[in-house]
Formats: structure tokens, C-alpha cells, sequence
């Protein structure tokens, strides 16, 4: 694991669970479009219900294919008269997407919110209005030790790169429930048959590997000492040099957005609709197609052999 990555905002111990739920329990779950935000909350929905507590779910996704704001609403207990949950109420507060969870936090509970965040960032087309390379990014600057003083419990966790390192990048959401189901008491073989239900088939093995690590990290973290500083920061955009995209076709869905953003208008859709470079020699190599695609279909790469040293390829 890498320890760079990851962080204990806090080093305290999961929150108690009160089986009686005389109060709802409440669980805020962010993110952007096409990371899995729902498909979080349906788990832990579903996961309440079998368990017999009444359940209220709300949620806006109407950008849910365009990259913008989602998040969902779970609240469950004995009983549930609300469906929303108010400003200071949030027992937990999961974040598919940093700047996301940095903007929700003042819906936690101060004194025993269990913050638990990505440190994935997608960078919204308004952070990047001066895209000349070099030009720094207009997105959220605070450090984990920042967040870390504000909420009583917290975790930035590097779950993108750990479920791209089991192979599928689409599995981040997963990590991020295995780390929630530390902070909730339902069994380990109910998340598992739940998490079963909601993801495809041919990914339910990958799926629960990310679900185990999500787990073990929370585990590792307890009991490590917090790291100096979470890399939450992105870091300037520097002139690349030979860049090279690798689309993955499969993922495209189409939605145009890296073609309409990109500066150097390198990009369009080929016949079959999927994203294609058709201008390679155009491209500046400053990566916005790849933060800003809600579907993870590109990859810049920059040639390592032809970048300066000094430049992290
Ligand atoms: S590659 Fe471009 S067109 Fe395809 S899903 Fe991503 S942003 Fe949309
Ligand atoms: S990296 Fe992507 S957004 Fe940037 S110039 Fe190349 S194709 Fe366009």
C-alpha cells in the first residue's frame, strides 16, 4: 500500500452502533456523475431494509451522465419521518470525489461524524478556465491535516488507484463501502450478498477484492499513525511532450464532453460513436479530457524517454 496516498485524519476508534436505532441513522453519500453514488446508497438501502429498519432514500442524479453533482440521502431507523437529512445531522459522510466531501461537510455531525472521502479528483470545467499549460487549476487547496481539525473522525482514502491496481477502476465505489461497512454494524455476509446484486456479473469477483481492501485499509489505518499530509492538491499542468491517449472504447459513453472541452479541439466522435484522437499532433498533453470524462474512458499518458526531468510522466 502506498502510504503517500492514503491517510487517518484522525487515528479514533469506529463509531458505536446502536442496534435499537431509536434515532435514524444517517448516512450522506456524494460523488459526481458516473461514479457509483447510487449504486452506493442502493446498497446500504437495501442492506437496512432486509435488516428491518424503515428506510427513507433521496437523491438527485439529474447529471448523473454529465459529471455533476450527485448524492443521496439514506436515512434508516425504527422509524424515519424524513427523507432529507439536515445541515450538522449526517452520522457519516461518504465522498466518491474530494472537492465533493470537502463541500458537504458542514451536513456531518461535529462532534461524531465519521468522514470518509476519496481522495479521486474530478475537476469541474470551471477550474479550468485558464487552460494554458502551467496555468494551476482553480480547485479546493486544503489538505487532509485541514480536514482532520474539522470532523471527528476521517479517512482520505486513495480508493480510485487501489481498485485500478485489482483492475477496474469502476470498482472505486466498492473500496468506499468497504470502508462504510467498518463504521456499521450489519453482517460481513449480508454486504457481500447485497453488493452481489448490485454490480455486473463478470465483476462480482473484483468487486468483492475491493470490498476486502476497503475493509483491511480502514483496519491499517486505525492503528497507523496518520500520515503527514493526504496529496489532495493537484499538481500544476506542465508542457507535456510526446503525449499519448489510451481510450478505453468500451467505457465511452458517448457523451461528447472531451470533445466539446478539450482546448485543442483534437478530439471527436468516430463512426461507431466513440471518442477517437483525431488531431494527435495537437495535443498539448494537459490531460483535461481525462479528469473531466465521467467514465474514466481516457488515459493521457506522457512518453516517459521524451519528458524533461523534473516532469512526472
Ligand atoms: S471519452 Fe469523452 S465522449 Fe466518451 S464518455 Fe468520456 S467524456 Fe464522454
Ligand atoms: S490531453 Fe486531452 S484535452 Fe488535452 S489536448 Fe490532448 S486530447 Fe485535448
Amino acid at each position: 500500500m502506498n502510504e503517500s496516498s492514503i491517510a487517518d485524519l484522525s487515528g479514533s476508534e469506529p463509531v458505536a452502533f446502536n442496534a435499537a436505532l431509536a434515532e435514524p441513522f444517517n448516512v450522506l453519500i456524494v460523488g459526481v456523475g458516473g461514479q457509483g453514488v447510487i449504486m452506493v446508497s442502493k446498497v446500504l438501502a437495501t442492506l437496512a431494509q432486509a435488516h428491518g429498519f424503515e428506510v427513507k432514500q433521496s437523491e438527485v442524479h439529474g447529471m448523473a451522465k454529465r459529471g455533476g453533482t450527485v448524492f443521496s440521502h439514506v436515512r434508516y431507523g425504527a422509524r424515519v419521518w424524513s427523507p432529507t437529512i439536515a445541515k450538522g445531522e449526517a452520522d457519516v459522510l461518504i465522498a466518491l470525489e474530494w472537492a465533493e466531501g470537502l463541500r458537504w461537510l458542514p451536513y456531518l455531525k461535529r462532534e461524531t461524524g465519521v468522514f470518509i472521502c476519496d481522495t479521486k479528483r474530478i475537476v469541474p470545467p470551471f477550474a479550468c478556465l485558464n487552460r494554458r499549460p502551467g496555468a494551476t487549476l482553480r480547485y479546493s487547496g486544503e489538505t487532509a491535516e485541514q480536514v482532520a481539525a474539522y470532523v471527528a473522525e476521517g479517512y482520505a482514502i486513495d480508493a480510485t488507484r487501489m481498485a485500478e491496481e485489482l483492475g477496474n477502476e469502476r470498482a472505486a465505489n466498492v473500496v468506499l463501502l468497504g470502508a462504510l461497512s467498518t463504521a456499521l454494524e450489519f453482517p460481513l455476509p449480508e454486504w457481500e450478498r447485497v453488493i452481489t446484486q448490485f454490480v455486473p456479473k463478470k465483476s462480482v469477483a473484483v468487486n468483492m477484492a475491493a470490498f476486502g481492501l476497503g475493509r483491511s485499509w480502514i483496519a491499517e489505518a486505525r492503528t497507523a499513525a496518520p500520515a503527514a499530509e493526504a496529496p489532495v492538491r493537484p499538481a500544476p499542468v506542465h508542457t507535456p511532450y510526446a503525449p499519448r491517449l489510451e481510450i478505453t472504447a468500451e467505457w465511452c459513453k458517448s457523451c461528447d464532453i472531451c470533445v466539446k472541452l478539450c482546448p485543442e479541439r483534437c478530439l471527436r466522435l468516430n463512426a461507431e460513436r466513440v471518442v477517437e484522437l483525431f488531431a494527435p499532433e495537437k495535443c498539448t498533453g494537459c490531460r483535461l479530457c481525462e479528469w473531466l470524462c465521467p467514465d474514466f474512458a481516457i488515459r493521457v499518458h506522457l512518453d516517459a524517454e521524451a519528458v524533461p526531468e523534473g516532469i512526472t510522466p
